[in-house]
C-alpha cells in the first residue's frame, strides 16, 4: 500500500525524486544526523524570527481595539496582548541555540502554544461582551482570523508531512470541538463554522506542502554541500563533523564504533598511465563498490584523493574485520587494463583502542593504513 502510494506520488511530482527522498518527505525516522542537526537549527531559528515578528506587532492591534471595542472590554483584551508580547519576547530571548531536534519541537510547540492561548483566552473575553451590534465589527473578525495565521504559519518551517500533520491537529481539533460543543462564539451560525473548518484544513494542507517542499529544498542544498561531486561520498568537511557527532555518541552511551581507513594502490600511475578522467572513472567505481558493500547506517566520507574513510557506528572492532573481508572480496573495481584495484586498510576502534578524541582515532586507522602500505600493501591492519 505504501509503496503503491510512493509510486504514485513520485509519478505526479517527477522522478527527480528517489524513494529515499520521499521518505525523507513523509517522516523525520531517515533524515541523517547532519540533516536532523541542519533542520533543529533552522527551525529555532525561525521560530525566534516570528516570535520577534508577533512580539512587535501583536501589540500594535491595541489600536484597533481601542477604536472599535467599548471600554472596559480593549483594556482588558490590551492587557492580554501585553502579555502575549511579552510571552513571545522570552522565547526571542530565552530560548537557548541547539541542533537537537527535541528542542526545535519545543520552540515549534511553544511559539504555536502562545497564540492559542490567546486565542481562548480573548475569545472567552469577547463572548462575555456579545452584543449584536458587534457582528460586524472589524476588530472582532480580526480576532477569528488567529488560527488561519497560525496554521499559515507553518509553511515557512521545513517539515515532513507527519509533523505538519501533527502541528496542525491541535487547531483543527479545537475547531471541530468548538463546532461539537458550540462554543464557538465569535461566529454566530453553524455556516460560518463549517465554512472556518473547511478553510484551516485547506490552509493546513497547503502549509504542510510548503513545509515539505522547503524541506526537499533543504535537503538538495545540504547534500550539494555536504557531499562530494565526483563520488557522491560525504566531503571532508561535513566528514568532520559526522565523526565528531558519533564519537561523542559513542562516548556518551558506552557504544563502540569502528573507522575503517582505506587507501587506494598505487593508485597514480593510473592516472599518469590513462590519464585523469580515466583515474576519476576508478575513483567513482571505488567509491560505488564502497557504498554498496557498507550498511545504511554507515557513513563513507572521501577523506581525501583515492582516500575513504568508513565510519561504522555501534560497531564493534569484530563487525568492522567482518566489513572489510566483505569489502576485500567485493574488490574496488578494475583498472583500465582489468587487473584490479587493491587497496591498504587500517581499522580503528573507539573502545578497544581507548581513544578520547576522535582525531586520535581517525589518525590511528590511518597510521595502521601506513602499516599495511608498509606491509606489502592488499591488507589490512588492525593493530600497532
Ligand atoms: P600508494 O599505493 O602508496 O597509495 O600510491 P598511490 O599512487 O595510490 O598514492 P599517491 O599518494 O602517490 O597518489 C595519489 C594520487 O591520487 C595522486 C593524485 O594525483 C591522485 N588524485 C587525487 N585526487 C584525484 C582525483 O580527484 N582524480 C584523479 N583522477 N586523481 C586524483
Ligand atoms: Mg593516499
Ligand atoms: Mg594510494
Amino acid at each position: 500500500m505504501f509503496c503503491h502510494v510512493t509510486k504514485w506520488f513520485r509519478r505526479i511530482y517527477g522522478d527527480s525524486i528517489s524513494q529515499h527522498d520521499f521518505h525523507c518527505l513523509l517522516t523525520p525516522a531517515t533524515h541523517s544526523s547532519l540533516l536532523a542537526r541542519r533542520r533543529s537549527e533552522m527551525m529555532i531559528s525561525r521560530v525566534r524570527l516570528v516570535a520577534m515578528l508577533f512580539a512587535i506587532l501583536t501589540p500594535l492591534w491595541v489600536v484597533v481595539d481601542a477604536f472599535f471595542l467599548p471600554w472596559p472590554l480593549w483594556g482588558w483584551i490590551s492587557i492580554q496582548r501585553v502579555a502575549v508580547s511579552i510571552a513571545f519576547w522570552i522565547l526571542v530571548k530565552a530560548y537557548p541555540h541547539s541542533s537537537q531536534i527535541q528542542d526545535a519541537y519545543r520552540a515549534l510547540a511553544l511559539l504555536f502554544c502562545i497564540p492559542s492561548l490567546f486565542f481562548l483566552s480573548s475569545n472567552l473575553t469577547l463572548s462575555g461582551y456579545w452584543v449584536v451590534e458587534m457582528t460586524n465589527n472589524p476588530a472582532i473578525v480580526g480576532y477569528t482570523f488567529l488560527p488561519f495565521v497560525m496554521l499559515a504559519g507553518l509553511s515557512i518551517f521545513p517539515l515532513t508531512f507527519l509533523e505538519g500533520i501533527l502541528f496542525a491537529a491541535p487547531a483543527l481539533v479545537a475547531q471541530v470541538l468548538f463546532i461539537v460543543f458550540d462554543l464557538g462564539t465569535l461566529m454566530n451560525n453553524s455556516g460560518d463554522r463549517l465554512a472556518t473548518s473547511w478553510l484551516l484544513a485547506l490552509i493546513s494542507g497547503v502549509a504542510t506542502l510548503a513545509g515539505m517542499s522547503q524541506l526537499h529544498l533543504m535537503r538538495q542544498l545540504n547534500r550539494q554541500a555536504s557531499h562530494d561531486p565526483l563520488t557522491q561520498c560525504f566531503n571532508r568537511a561535513s566528514g568532520e563533523e559526522l565523526l565528531t557527532i558519533h564519537f561523542h555518541i559513542s562516548l556518551r552511551h558506552q557504544r563502540p564504533m569502528s573507522l575503517v581507513f582505506i587507501d587506494l594502490d598505487h593508485f597514480k600511475s593510473v592516472n599518469d598511465q590513462y590519464g585523469h578522467e580515466a583515474g576519476d572513472l576508478v575513483l567513482r567505481q571505488a567509491a560505488t563498490r564502497l557504498r554498496e558493500a557498507i550498511r545504511t547506517e554507515d557513513m563513507l566520507i572521501r577523506w581525501g584523493g583515492e582516500e575513504f574513510l568508513i565510519l561504522a557506528p555501534d560497531t564493534p572492532i569484530e563487525g568492522a574485520l567482518h566489513l572489510v573481508k566483505r569489502l576485500r572480496e567485493r574488490g574496488f573495481g578494475l583498472r583500465p587494463d582489468g587487473s584490479p584495484i587493491t587497496a591498504s586498510i587500517g581499522i580503528a576502534e573507539r573502545s578497544l583502542d581507548d581513544s578520547k578524541e576522535v582525531h586520535a582515532l581517525v589518525e590511528l586507522a590511518d597510521h595502521r593504513m601506513y602499516l599495511a602500505k608498509k606491509g606489502g600493501r592488499d591488507t589490512y591492519v588492525y593493530e600497532s
